[in-house]
């Protein structure tokens, strides 16, 4: 019922070469999954991705975008200018926004209202760190995370975007949750998501894990019900590697 999602998360990496290398040789290496595809390089490299990925189903994303639409706001880039560029996905609250760059809660969530507004899917990010997992505050911060969210934008704050739990332990670590610690948080992210908008909008929610997911581990995690595709940090700069992860989603 839900289609599979696999997002190629660059974070600070590429150049002119390597993004037309990757591109050419992971398009006909995906040719064949049914499976959506978005791939999110640094906001410079955007205009030239799009212009590779066309005449393909592969969507092009953003990491980050600003609250505001335009204006004296030096180095940031609006979800505007975003759509502009060809962009149709834009992440918000990456554990790297979070943690390096003091995003709050409150603050995502006003990003992730600036994406809806123009139309584009925005990949909410949510997770928690090492310490909260060990003090058994797992679902509390994650309920947190989302609560800012549900406060920001009212009862449709979880329709026609995406989740991706990730917890901060796991995001280039090579430590990679277990399938069943991913099932309980995606659960307990479902449940939230119908006691707070509705049965419906948490059944068609996607809800994806990001955490060292690699060419080994994905199709083990992919099989999980709940688990409705993958944020891929590290595997997505290897197009073969990529490849065998979009592969894998059953
Ligand atoms: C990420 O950046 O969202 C991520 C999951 O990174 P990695 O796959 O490298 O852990």
């Amino acid at each position: 019922m839900r289609r599979s999602l696999v997002v190629a998360n660059w974070k600070m990496n590429g150049s002119e070469t390597f993004n037309q290398v990757f591109v050419e040789s992971l398009l006909p290496k995906i040719d064949e999954v049914n499976v959506d595809v978005v791939i999110c390089p640094p906001f410079v490299y955007l205009s030239q991705v799009d212009e590779l990925l066309d005449n393909s189903d592969v969507q092009l994303g953003a990491q980050n975008c600003a609250v505001e639409v335009n204006g004296a706001f030096t180095g940031e880039v609006s979800a505007t200018m975003l759509r502009d560029c060809g962009v149709r996905y834009v992440i918000v609250g990456h554990s790297e926004r979070r943690g390096l760059y003091g995003e709050s809660d409150e603050l995502v969530a006003a990003k992730l209202a600036a994406v809806k507004a123009e139309h584009l899917t925005a990949i909410l990010c949510v997770g928690e760190t090492l310490e909260d997992r060990d003090a058994g505050r797992v679902l509390e911060v994650i309920g947190h995370q989302l609560q800012a969210v549900a406060n920001m934008l009212g009862r449709d704050a979880f329709n026609d975007i995406v989740v991706s739990y990730e917890p901060v332990w796991a995001i280039g670590t090579g430590l990679t949750a277990t399938p069943e610690q991913v099932e309980e948080v995606h659960r307990m992210i479902r449940q939230f998501v119908s006691d707070h908008g509705g049965a419906e909008c948490a059944a068609k929610l996607q809800i994806l894990y990001g955490g060292s997911v690699n060419a080994n581990n994905a199709a083990t995690l992919l099989a999980q019900e709940n688990i409705d595709g993958a944020l891929v940090g590290g595997a997505s700069l290897k197009a073969d590697d990529f490849a065998v992860i979009c592969k894998s989603v059953g």
